[in-house]
């Protein structure tokens, strides 16, 4: 057992997926805080439990190979980029074997060669959308002023920062006249301890296609005071085109509430991915990361493989891009996704491209696919996309879409664990995994996208030369998959 405050050496031999290095000592796990896998360090012990400490480097005894010196000012405070300590190169070939390690690990698959991971030329300035928490500090004077930033890796406490090299050059702008605005309009910022005060985050999304820029500050009330103050500094930005509200009066860690008032100009953003057109409300996902979505999407058309007669459907579709994307190749096309102002957004935007193929749905896709499916049995699957959140398909849909036996299923995943999950499910099912292909959407993060291919090879359990080895224990129960009937 440790102390606080203890110094232990440690050899760091992987990384968290909230970006801590991993070492063992005694038995006890570590995670070291600002340390990276090959790095030995002398690590601060923050708070000791029982099988596990959390730690911080204090020191380097050994550096990793390709540790090196971050660029960034606020490394090490702000929870951002927790990679910024290796080249980039490293970097990738970390992400690589986090994804080998969980298809291998968690999905069983061990002949399965995954592609090599397609990174970025400049891994820098990628983003095309920020969330800044606003806050209150205490200045130098003693007064209370407002405050800025990113969150500290695992915390609240806001890191204040003027600037973040993974956004777009000029985004700092924004930030000044928010800041400037508070102080004169006199604006609370929100206290999330007492629930108390006004504004809580400012967001930022860029179309870099167009250049367009809208503004969302997302409050704890349904209006600002001298509104008109802040839309007069911000449209001298160069490339803004909007400002609004998103209302927020929960006490939650959630940045958006649901709604959505605009203020001045417009309330979405106009981007082009590839040549087809998006408008992109606010409330909407959209990938953050432009250069290197149309890298994804132009590798989940190609596992689609349309001649033009298919059927598809794409599960948790945003705002259609990937559904549009595909549109255009497919007879037709489905889409489903549970945020209303996202699928206003992939009707308009099926519309704006001339696509007529195209049909959206709102709800829950395990509820609202099922049921379509229900009331028309004759609607077919030959294509199947899914790109949900991290926690990856809702069993209820995994069920479903084994039942609809689509020739391929093209699987987009930001979690590589949750993706093997259910990789292991479906291929238990009478799928093979064909292609995993990841993409570094993220760089400077320890996060990282997939695009997979599943072919259909039979209705029954899978062939031999698909070693699973499928455990009842393991996150989703087979049994309750087949409607209760034990299998294993
Ligand atoms: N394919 C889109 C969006 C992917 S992100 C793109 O590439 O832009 C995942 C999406 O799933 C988000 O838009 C989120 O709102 C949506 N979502 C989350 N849970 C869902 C559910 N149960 N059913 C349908 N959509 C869901």
């Amino acid at each position: 057992m440790f102390s606080k405050n203890q110094i232990v050496p440690v050899t760091i031999e992987d990384i968290s997926d909230t970006g801590e290095g991993i070492g063992h000592v005694d038995g006890f796990t570590l995670f070291v805080s600002r340390a990276v896998p090959g790095d030995t360090v002398r690590a601060r012990i923050l708070k000791a439990k029982k099988t596990y400490a959390i730690a911080k480097a204090e020191e380097i005894i050994t550096p990793a190979p390709g540790r090196v010196t971050p660029e960034c000012p606020v490394a090490g405070s702000c929870g951002g980029c927790q990679l910024s300590y290796l080249a980039y190169e490293s970097q990738l070939a970390l992400k690589q074997k986090k994804v080998e390690d969980c298809i291998r690990r968690i999905g069983g698959f061990t002949d399965i060669a995954v592609q090599p991971i397609i990174g970025m030329d400049e891994p820098r300035a990628y983003r095309n959308k920020g969330q800044f928490p606003v806050g209150t500090a205490v200045g130098k004077g003693g007064a209370a002023e407002p405050v800025l930033g990113f969150y500290a890796g695992h915390s609240h406490r806001i890191v204040p920062t003027a600037l973040c090299g993974m956004l777009w050059p000029g985004h700092e702008e924004i930030l000044s006249a928010v800041r400037e605005y508070l102080t004169e309009s006199g604006a609370k910022p929100y206290d999330e301890e007492t629930g108390r005060g006004l504004v809580r985050h400012v967001l930022m999304r860029k179309g870099f296609a167009t250049g367009e820029i809208v503004v969302c500050l997302v409050v704890n009330g349904t209006k600002i005071p001298k509104p008109e103050f802040l839309w007069e500094h911000l449209k001298t930005v160069p490339g803004v085109v909007g400002l609004c509200l998103n209302v927020n009066r929960e006490k939650t860690n959630v940045i958006l509430g649901d709604r959505l008032i605009p203020l001045f100009g417009k309330a979405s953003v106009t981007d082009c991915i590839g040549d087809v057109r998006f408008e992109i409300s606010p409330m909407s996902f959209y990938q953050v990361n432009p250069v290197q979505t149309k890298v994804l999407y132009d590798t989940a058309l190609a596992y689609a493989g349309l001649t033009g007669n298919e059927t598809v459907w794409d599960l948790y579709c945003g705002i259609g891009t990937i559904s549009l994307f595909l549109a255009k190749a497919a007879k037709k096309v489905y889409g489903v996704e549970i945020v209303p102002e996202a699928i206003e957004n992939a009707k308009e935007n099926a519309r704006i491209n001339g696509l007529t193929n195209a049909e959206f749905y709102v709800g829950a896709a395990e509820e609202v696919f099922p049921q379509l499916v229900k009331e028309n049995p004759a609607i077919g699957a030959d294509v199947i996309v899914v790109d949900p959140p991290r926690k990856g398909c809702d069993e209820k849909l995994l069920t479903t879409m084994l039942a609809m036996a689509p020739s391929r299923i093209v699987y987009v995943s930001c979690d590589p664990a949750t993706l093997a999950r259910d990789l292991k499910i479906l291929c238990a099912e009478g799928y093979r995994l064909e292609r995993v292909q990841p993409v570094d959407q993220f760089p400077g993060s320890v996060h990282v996208e997939s695009c997979v291919l599943l072919e259909r090879v039979s209705n029954r359990k899978a062939d031999s030369y698909v070693k699973l080895n499928v455990k009842m224990a393991d996150y989703y129960r087979i049994k309750d998959l087949k409607g209760g009937e034990a299998d294993g």
